[in-house]
């Protein structure tokens, strides 16, 4: 589901950076005399010139990890989470489970085999138009930024539902910052 990058730079920028998201266009492709490899995992070799990833996992990951808000983001995390909030435990598989058969009456021929890759982002597209509002699954940094919590990548990130998210927010806003 979600794959693991290989790029130093990734390692770097999750210690460093204090962006809440980044755009993958600056990730570098690995060069090694004339051949080069995926921008995400550093080992699938790139075929063409303007090839940057080596396939769908590597694109979908590299955009989960760098902007955890996004559909790709959202969709590995409810998987890593079993589909559920991770206060109330608020199910949202039945949500994603009406989304699939959505997409199985309107886009037949995208491959629902695997929920996953291309299909995720309109799955979570879908999914989100149907679940109530104080139940929209937000993305939380369980360490908070301003207290020196990771800011970028899917480590210190989680889902939570709209309630629960506004609870914690009020939560992690009290109490002393961490000094810059
Ligand atoms: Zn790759
Ligand atoms: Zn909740």
């Amino acid at each position: 589901m979600f794959k693991k990058s290989n790029n130093p730079d990734i390692a770097v920028l999750e210690k460093s950076y204090r962006g809440r998201t980044f755009s993958v266009s600056h990730l570098k492709v690995l060069k090694i005399e004339n051949a080069r490899f995926c921008v995400w995992c550093h080992e699938g070799k790139l075929n063409h010139g303007n090839q940057r990833w080596c396939s769908e996992e590597c694109v979908s990951s590299g955009l989960a990890w760098a902007n955890p808000q996004s559909e790709h983001g959202l969709h590995i995390l409810l998987v890593k989470q079993n589909f559920k909030c991770l206060h109330c435990n608020f199910d949202y598989l039945p949500y994603v489970e009406k989304a699939l058969s959505y997409l199985n009456r309107n886009h037949p021929t995208v491959d629902k085999a695997k929920i996953r890759n291309q299909i995720s982002a309109l799955l979570m597209k879908v999914m989100k138009r149907n679940i109530p509002r104080d139940k929209a699954p937000e993305v939380d940094h369980i360490i908070p930024i301003s207290k020196g919590g990771q800011a970028i990548g899917l480590d210190n990130v989680g889902i939570l539902c709209y309630s629960c998210h506004k609870m914690k927010t009020k939560v992690d806003n009290s109490g002393p910052r961490k000094k810059k």
